[in-house]
């Protein structure tokens, strides 16, 4: 893995003599794993160089995945200017998060718009896909990501990236959730820091926001950025090997940010710890290859739990205070979703019938005990609902506070003072980390005949069959796609009575694609999971076996009903032209020969899920 920094200032780019050194282009760093997968981290000013020395390199590769945190400025400025995109015949993939409300495609080419910039580049050379994402995992080429939601105005995605052995965090633009740390961490880390600290555990390298220094950070609460002091105590607590101070901001001079540099190694000194940090700097290069053992004293995280429940457009407002009031309503409309208030109604009984996506409670609420009623609200959501996070709104949050808060089933806080944009973030991030659900197949109308002719075949957990491995194995190798199975849609599961390239023979149905594949007469193609709401968030496409590309041809029982899917899948997007569509439809035909002959009842095999099943 070799990385470089091309950007590295945070909110403004700031040329001069006085940021020589560290530069002054704002966030854009590269990252190649070593067989060759190009992913950029942002495309800040600084990926007008980048560009133009990619342009130049005749090796440089032609395919591309650039990672974007989120569209502030600093993070996006140099988009029009990274040439790769817009000129040479490649292709890249963007992605960023996908918010609520305008595509992440119309934020980045919006700013080629004549009013802001002179070239048209309507119809670039290059083909690029965009790819909207909420928290989970995928692949690109050999690079595992993983992302999560921070802490900042706009909704912002962390990248962590697992390449060639090591692991690189990128996580910028981010503010401590309890603000004390801040200043700081002692005792325990609680909440949202501590999930922050399980999501950058044990990185080889942290690129971090460390825009303020502790002392500076009074002065500027809410505005999305971390000190110093939180950077380098998160990075002691999560076990990383190297700490990259990043998202300088633009006011500090070189000079300033050589003796921040001390001050943190000699915090890392008293802390008896062996973190090394330095401040990233424009041009410098870092290889990696090894994995190192990281000695992380943080619990287990968390980063496999699925997303579970279905997305709810209603978030319940609860606050007497006119001015907190408005600000609510305005973040929660300017997002698309819809207001609940309870005005003189019993809030558990509101809550109970309209199932909010998000609960927002003032902690000062008149008449009545808010903890209490957070039990109360608790006490009402059960299974998929326990998801549903409660957040209480209050003017400051004392250990003791956020310690009995949380024991009444609260989830988060919202300390003032917090600027609308902040908190139209933070609602969005809320609504979407609970409500990212992929869509389960309905279930066909003639279910009970189908599965009764699915059951009489007699054909389940029946033994693997030459005649049909070999029709998987043409389909895969004719079509070059790294899986390829016979898919039977069972009541609660997906069975595979032959398979290819997957080390599995069953997986839930609520996640299965081939659930949905039966469901029409016509093959179901989806070119790219990420881009299909049905499927972007499905366990299948954010983990294993990392669905990007799959066809289906819906598979009939002698008696015509759609029993299953002869399917191929790939890892990443594609596209099957009517000929590969017709040899897959040609094969699924075979497959239904065969099974008109009947089947051996030949011995039972043990049943194994790769597939995660949700609790
Ligand atoms: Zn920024
Ligand atoms: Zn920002």
């Amino acid at each position: 893995m070799k990385l470089r920094f091309w950007g590295t200032r945070g909110s403004i780019p700031q040329a001069g003599y006085s940021t020589l050194r560290y530069g002054g282009n704002t966030a854009c760093v590269i990252l190649r794993s070593a067989s060759g997968t190009c992913v950029v981290l942002d495309c800040g000013t600084g990926a007008h160089g980048l560009g133009r020395s990619m342009v130049r390199d005749a090796a440089a590769p032609e395919h591309g995945h650039l990672l974007i945190t989120h569209t502030h400025w600093d993070h996006i400025q140099g988009f029009p200017f990274f040439a790769p995109l817009f000129t040479g015949a490649g292709s890249w993939d963007v992605y960023g998060p996908r918010g609520i409300g305008q595509s992440l495609k119309d934020s980045l080419v919006g700013q080629l718009r004549y009013t802001y910039f002179p070239v048209l580049l309507e119809d670039p050379a290059s083909t690029n896909r965009y790819h909207e994402l909420v928290e989970g995992r995928f692949a690109v080429g050999d690079i595992r990501v993983t992302t999560r939601f921070l802490n900042h105005p706009a909704l912002t995605l962390g990248y962590r990236l697992e390449v060639d052995g090591v692991v690189v965090v990128y996580a910028t633009d981010h503010e401590p959730h309890d603000r004390r740390y801040g200043m700081g961490i002692e005792g325990d880390l609680t909440g949202e820091d501590l999930r922050h600290a399980q999501f950058i555990a044990g990185a080889d390298l942290l690129i971090h926001d460390a825009q303020y220094t502790a002392a500076e950070y009074p002065e500027r609460l809410g505005w999305g950025h971390s000190t110093i002091e939180y950077a380098v105590d998160m990075a002691l607590r999560a076990g990383v090997r190297e700490l990259a101070l990043f998202h300088h901001d633009p006011w500090r001079t070189d000079d300033e940010l050589d003796a921040i540099v001390v001050q943190a190694r000699q915090r890392v000194v008293n802390a008896g710890g062996a973190l090394e940090v330095f401040a990233a700097a424009e041009g410098r290069v870092i290889e990696m290859g090894r994995r190192w053992l990281p000695t992380s004293r943080l619990p287990q995280a968390t980063l496999d739990e699925e997303p579970q429940a279905e997305v709810t457009h209603a978030v319940l407002v609860a606050t007497a205070e006119a001015a907190t009031a408005e600000v609510m309503a305005a973040a929660v409309r300017a997002i698309g979703l819809q207001l609940l208030t309870a005005g003189d109604a019993d809030l558990a009984v509101v809550a109970a019938a309209a199932e909010p996506a998000l609960i927002l409670l003032d902690r000062a609420l008149p008449g009545g005990d808010v903890l209490a009623l957070c039990r109360r609200l608790r006490e009402g959501t059960q299974g998929q609902r326990s998801l549903l996070p409660i957040v209480l709104i209050a003017d400051q949050a004392s250990e003791e506070d956020r310690r009995q808060a949380e024991a009444a089933g609260v989830t988060d806080w919202l300390v003032r003072p917090f600027s609308p944009a902040y908190a139209r973030s933070r609602i969005t991030a809320w609504v979407l980390r609970q409500g990212a659900a992929w869509l389960s197949a309905h279930r066909p109308n003639n279910e009970p005949r189908r599965l009764a002719t699915l059951h009489g075949l007699r054909i389940l957990d029946t033994g693997p069959e030459e005649r049909f491995d070999r029709l998987t194995r043409m389909a895969g190798r004719l079509l070059n796609m790294p899986i390829s199975a016979l898919s039977l849609v069972d009541a609660d599961r997906q069975w595979f009575k032959s398979v290819q390239g997957l080390d599995a023979s069953q997986g839930p149905r609520e996640a299965s694609f081939c659930a949905h594949a039966i469901l029409g007469d016509e093959p179901m193609v989806v070119p790219d999971a990420f881009l299909d709401q049905r499927f972007a968030d499905n366990p299948a496409v954010t983990g294993e076996p990392f669905v990007r590309f799959y066809a289906g041809v819906p598979v009939h029982a002698p008696d015509g009903c759609a029993i299953g899917s002869f399917c191929v899948i790939d890892h990443r997007p594609r596209e099957l032209d009517a000929r590969d569509l017709q040899l897959l439809k040609d094969l699924a035909g075979l497959v239904e020969e065969e099974l008109r002959k009947g089947v051996d009842g030949a011995a039972e095999t043990t049943a194994q899920s790769v597939l995660p099943r949700r609790p």
